[in-house]
């Protein structure tokens, strides 16, 4: 079933609660692949009804990014979240979410200053004013997101803790190809040759955590391998690596298991994001 209207989500997910059910969330900005839809799975696993958004929020683009060109495919979505019984698809439009006059935001902690934040003034601002509302609209027991935006995930964590959210967090590991790529609806962007080079992001991941595996934890040094893996693929600029602390994300010199490697690069006009945790590597 698809739900349009924030009245209409607010009724059904009473229902839900109501009749005792547990809803699961998924909130997405479509053109859906494998890596959303084992969010459902997920979603699924510790729910009794799902629901997943489909809402390219124009909150998170900055002025000069791909708001416009963001790939959609409605009847194409439509079809996958069925064949992973998603049972309500909320696809509310921008009026629905911003109403004229909508002007309040919410305001992200010092760990949205770095990396994707930085390079994004406003970005997870964006990112958390949506959260927020779509979670008083669908009202989830559980919501699920992908590891694949490290970040996020962790500034939406840090939300619903310091704003007593009653509402379970699931983090689900990074869907990738079988080359390493990370699954991303920005890969539509890539021609055939950026494609061959974009493996690139997920070989200098390895590549570090195979050092770290190795018994190194310095930062820099982590990091170096990595840049210089990656200059076996001359297509793919590096607009930064970096060994992060888990939560609070600032630069860490040592990188402890749990610690993160973020990475951040262009091929051709596309930007791509990746991370891996030490520790846990990449399958
Ligand atoms: P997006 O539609 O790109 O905003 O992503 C919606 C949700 O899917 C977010 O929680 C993302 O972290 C998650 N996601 C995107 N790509 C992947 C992936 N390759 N693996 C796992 N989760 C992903």
């Amino acid at each position: 079933m698809e739900i349009t209207t924030a009245a209409g989500m607010r009724v059904w997910s009473a229902d839900q609660r109501a009749a005792g059910r547990r809803i699961g969330f998924v909130p997405t900005m479509g053109y859906l692949h494998e890596g959303h839809l084992r969010l459902v799975d997920a979603a699924r696993a510790v729910s009794d009804v799902v629901v997943m958004s489909i809402f390219v929020n124009p909150l998170q683009f900055g002025p000069t990014e791909d708001l416009t060109r963001y790939p959609r495919d409605l009847p194409r979505d439509r079809a996958l979240a069925a064949g992973r019984h998603v049972d309500v698809l909320f696809l509310p439009d921008a009026a629905t979410m911003y109403p004229p006059g909508s002007d309040t935001r919410v305001v992200p902690g010092p760990a949205a200053g770095w990396w994707e934040g930085e390079v994004r003034p406003g970005h997870f601002a964006g990112v958390l004013t949506v959260v927020a509302k779509l979670f008083h609209l669908v009202m989830p027991d559980v919501s699920v997101f992908g590891q694949k935006d490290a970040q996020q995930a962790a500034l939406i964590r840090q939300m619903v803790r310091d704003l007593d959210w009653p509402v379970a967090l699931v983090v689900a590991p990074t869907t990738r190809e079988a080359d390493g790529l990370a699954l991303s609806s920005r890969n539509s962007y890539l021609s055939g040759e950026e494609r061959r080079q974009a493996v690139g992001v997920s070989a200098a991941l390895r590549a570090a955590h195979e050092l770290w595996r190795a018994g190194e934890t310095a930062a820099d040094r982590l990091e170096a391998a990595a840049r210089v893996a990656l200059q076996m693929y001359p297509g793919v600029r590096p607009e930064y690596i970096a060994v992060a602390e888990p939560d609070a994300l600032a630069p860490a010199a040592s990188a402890g298991a749990g610690c993160l490697m973020l990475i951040a690069v262009r091929v051709g006009s596309t930007r791509l994001i990746d991370n891996v945790i030490f520790g846990e590597g990449i399958p």
